[in-house]
């Protein structure tokens, strides 16, 4: 993808802050980080959603994920983090080539999602949920 800004920091077009890399995966530090730490990780393959990307690919994602949290936790000495994935604009996703946020949290860091929770009208959870069900068969 040309036009793609995680593209060319795979590319090295543009520079970044690397933290891992190897055949299909890159992490860097987040250009504008919600706290200390913030750091992304992204497959070399362009993907916009996590469901775009295949299997294989994800099975790699998640340990990968879970490896760069750990040294952020040693790095930084901060225990706390968020995994974060936003799959579309109305998700908050602004750059749309996919990618994990892995978010060191601190106690009163001021970083809320704020939920006010919507209502389901009556039977409507039901079928939804015997909907999805009858998907998933
Ligand atoms: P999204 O809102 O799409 O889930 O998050 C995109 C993230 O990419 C944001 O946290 C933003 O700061 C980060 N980002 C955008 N452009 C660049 C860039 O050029 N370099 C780096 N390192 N991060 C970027
Ligand atoms: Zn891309």
């Amino acid at each position: 993808m040309d036009d793609c800004i995680f593209c060319k920091i795979i590319k090295g077009e543009i520079p970044s802050y690397r933290l891992y890399e190897d055949e299909d995966f890159v992490a860097f530090l987040d250009i504008r980080p919600v706290n200390k730490g913030h750091c992304l990780l992204i497959p070399k393959q362009h993907y916009v959603r996590v469901t775009d990307m295949p299997d294989a690919l994800l099975a790699r994602e998640l340990p990968l994920a879970k490896r760069i949290a750990l040294a952020m936790i040693e790095a930084t000495g901060i225990q706390d983090f968020d995994l974060l994935n936003t799959n579309g604009a109305p998700a908050g996703q602004v750059v749309f080539h996919h990618h994990m946020h892995i978010i060191p949290r601190r106690t009163g860091d001021g970083l809320t999602f704020k939920i006010d929770p919507i209502e389901y009208q009556e039977g409507e959870q039901e079928k939804l949920a015997e909907k999805v069900r009858n998907i998933l068969k």
